[in-house]
């Protein structure tokens, strides 16, 4: 029992004079004595009868509390467990109202008090900590390789381990992200809505977006993530990026897998050093040009030596071999009316932008690789060459 405590079971104050014989007593023995014996009644109720000078019910649950004795009355707490348990309870405001006999706004400050202290305390030796272990906070994240070397991982599955934990965070977010893009759109400066969310409109949306794209060259990754991850890391933004161009319906181009086949072929005749001059969507991406607020990706470049492969399917660029210019062969093109006329036009159009630009462009019809490979390949070796 605390110093506290103690108030709960206050004393009847002595000298005490019994209200039946008007009898004085001194002591709480001689009154005890008195009650057992001369008037042979029992305790609890001579008290509630002749003294009764407090409150005798329980703090928590509002019934009788437990009779003390007959100098002390009773205490303001009921037997069941639980009032007894809520009694004890130090992290609560009641219980500690009950202890300290006190207010609820004094219970209030004390905690507010009593947290702030503890925080104090431990952020005190957090940063003690961090100044004695650089590497405190590390050995802390499930995503650092410090916290598995703790765990007792040799550094190379804990480079493994924490690697894999950024990948399933990694995952996780974009799940989140795919389910409900809208919703997080905006907060992106890669997306046009946090352009348009900040006043800007579409076109100068989509110049903000290539601004940004631009400078995040692949030195830069490079010396973000090393050589090797560096240049994963660049390949996959940039599909990515190219990908979200294509869905915002911003982009003049997408390629097909069999053109993909080709490019590897030529790019087989390559020399080492040469092939980081080569560009095309599954290598790296595809190089492009801008005209007016559009982007023109082109289906193989060498930016090196000047020259652009455009590889066609029949359908999609009309084949003028096959087409005549009022057909419409596009399989899936909103404009009912898109004639081989307009598609031949668009197509003039995108190369004389890469001819201003100092290439030389080829164009490779799709029904002309399939029926002759390997002549194909090498037409475009000796184009290249050239
Ligand atoms: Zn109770």
């Amino acid at each position: 029992m605390n110093a506290d405590a103690k108030k709960r079971y206050k004393d009847i104050e002595f000298p005490f004079t019994c209200p039946i014989s008007n009898r004085t007593f001194e002591t709480p023995q001689g009154l005890s004595c008195y009650v057992t014996k001369t008037l042979k009644t029992n305790h609890e109720e001579y008290y509630d009868v002749y003294i009764n000078h407090r409150d005798n019910t329980c703090f928590f649950c509002g019934s009788k509390g437990k009779f003390i004795s007959i100098s002390k009355g009773y205490r303001n707490l009921c037997e069941s467990v639980e009032c007894v348990k809520k009694s004890f309870n130090s992290h609560s405001v009641q219980g500690f109202m009950y202890r300290n006999m006190c207010s609820k706004e004094e219970a209030e400050r004390f905690f507010k008090l009593e947290n702030e202290r503890q925080l104090n305390k431990r952020l005190k030796t957090q940063s003690e900590l961090r100044r004695v272990d650089t590497l405190w906070d590390k050995k802390r994240s499930r995503n650092c390789k410090e916290f598995w070397i703790e765990k007792g991982h040799s550094e190379a599955e804990a480079v493994l381990k924490s690697k894999e934990v950024m990948n399933d965070i990694h995952s996780k977010t974009s799940i989140k992200l795919k389910a409900n893009p809208e919703k997080y759109a905006s907060k992106y400066p890669t997306k046009k809505e946090y352009y348009l969310s900040k006043g800007f409109n579409e076109k100068e949306a989509a110049q903000k977006i290539s601004e940004i794209q631009n400078r995040f060259s692949l030195k830069k990754c490079i010396e973000k993530y090393g050589k090797e991850d560096g240049e994963v890391v660049f390949v996959k933004r940039q599909e990515k990026w190219q990908q979200s161009l294509v869905d915002n319906g911003n982009v003049k181009g997408g390629y097909s897998k069999i053109s993909q086949v080709l490019f590897y072929q030529i790019l087989e005749q390559y020399n080492k050093r040469d092939i980081n001059n080569v560009f095309f969507w599954t290598k790296n991406r595809e190089y492009f040009l801008k005209k007016d607020s559009y982007i023109y990706l082109y289906d193989f470049c060498d930016i090196k030596k000047k020259k652009i492969i455009e590889y066609n399917g029949d359908q999609y660029h009309a084949n003028p071999k096959i087409y005549e210019k009022n057909d419409t062969p596009h399989p899936y093109h909103k404009d009912k009316n898109w004639t081989a006329e307009k598609i031949w036009e668009k197509d003039a159009s995108k190369i004389e932008l890469a001819k201003s630009s100092g290439f030389e462009v080829l164009t490779i019809w799709d029904s002309e690789y399939r029926k002759n490979p390997q002549q194909t390949i090498e037409k475009c070796i000796k184009f290249i060459n050239e």
